[in-house]
């Protein structure tokens, strides 16, 4: 049964001026003055709500009674939150009987973009609420890094995903080469706004996603494959060798979830895991494109018998950047990361009626393949 009830939260700072100035959600800070958040760690029935207000660090905690969801507001942020002390199932790795599927890929912090994209097709309204009814959403994984605004693209999604829900609609975030690295403590490519806010909390950067974090316990219920239809959907892309261990979508979900936060040495010494996590992995692979340096490119016959293998009609990848949408190896593969980590380009792909169609942020489609 879900409990709800709203939190609201008045947060005292030495200086009241602070309050004189709203703060747009989204609105892009100089590192002299972030506002970013909010991060939530959940200790039991406890949630530590932690945000950076300009650049003043701030915590509250909320005592959950029972088991349900909570939302509340934040001074500064134009935006409810609303979370939920259950933490997050784990949904099904194949669906079918879907009717329409919005997918776009690589967002890497570029909120702006994003919402562009989605409001312009109609997948949210000017709210921001979701407004696709009963269809799907595939986030194809890189919504970490490089940008500014991941913090801001991840609430949306995770609002979205509720959202949805509601509608018999469904979104699936899947997890790209970027969320994995982050949540592993790599920070290489992280923008340094994150890296100001982790020391203003005066914390390591990972432990706000840490597995008892509202992001890091989501994030680590999400898949790196999904199938809908007869569509595959996956970051980087399948490598034929995935035979060998004897394909089973569900598995490599399950291995690469469970195994995020195992050490550098168990997945070395696995020789399935090292390939799951590696260069040829689902995550990271580039094989069906020519021109990389990690993987030589497959055959298209050896790509059509893959397709035929995982017994889909298309795979749709992100990961390897494409000018625009345009799908080879007879249509058997569909890249769609198309830039939208430069932050004024990029498409994303609909199917609708049995269609495949090249979206733009205006609402323009065009149809892409024809049977
Ligand atoms: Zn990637």
């Amino acid at each position: 049964m879900k409990n709800k009830f709203k939190v609201f939260f008045v947060i005292f700072f030495m200086c009241a001026g602070l309050f004189s100035q709203e703060i747009q959600f989204g609105k892009e800070e100089s590192l002299n003055n972030i506002t970013d958040g909010p991060y939530i760690l959940w200790e039991n029935n406890k949630a530590v709500i932690k945000y950076i207000l300009n650049n003043n660090p701030v915590s509250q905690e909320v005592t959950v009674q029972g088991e349900g969801t909570f939302s509340f507001s934040l001074e500064g942020f134009d935006k409810d939150f609303e979370i939920s002390s259950i933490p997050p199932t784990i949904h099904p790795s194949t669906f079918s009987d879907v009717s329409k599927i919005f997918v776009i890929s690589d967002i890497h912090g570029q909120y702006d973009r994003f919402v562009q994209l989605l409001k312009g097709n109609r997948v949210i309204d000017a709210n921001l609420d979701w407004s696709w009814g009963n269809g799907h959403l595939v986030i194809l994984g890189d919504v970490f890094d490089r940008g500014s605004k991941v913090t801001e693209c991840l609430w949306l999604i995770h609002k979205l995903e509720n959202q949805a829900e509601r509608w018999q609609g469904k979104v699936h975030y899947l997890l790209g080469n970027h969320e994995v690295m982050f949540l592993r403590g790599d920070l290489k490519y992280v923008h340094d706004k994150y890296k100001k806010a982790a020391e203003l909390f005066k914390m390591e950067l990972p432990k706000l996603y840490s597995a008892n974090s509202e992001f890091g316990r989501w994030l680590r219920s999400k898949h790196t494959i999904v199938k809908i239809n007869n569509i595959l959907f996956v970051h980087g892309g399948i490598h034929p060798r995935v035979s060998y261990w004897g394909y089973n979508l569900q598995d490599i979900n399950d291995k690469i979830r469970r195994n995020i936060d195992s050490s550098d040495d168990t997945i070395k010494y696995s020789e399935y895991l090292s390939f799951l996590f590696g260069s040829d992995g689902p995550l990271w692979y580039r094989g069906y494109f020519e021109d990389t340096n990690t993987s030589p490119q497959i055959k298209q016959d050896d790509m059509i018998e893959l397709a035929a293998h995982l017994e889909v009609s298309e795979i749709v990848v992100g990961h390897t950047t494409q000018d625009f949408i345009n799908p080879f190896f007879k249509d058997k593969v569909i890249p769609i990361d198309t830039g939208i980590k430069y932050g004024d380009k990029g498409e994303a792909l609909i199917w609708e009626n049995e269609t495949f169609y090249r979206a733009k942020a205006n609402g323009y489609r065009e149809q892409i393949i024809f049977k």
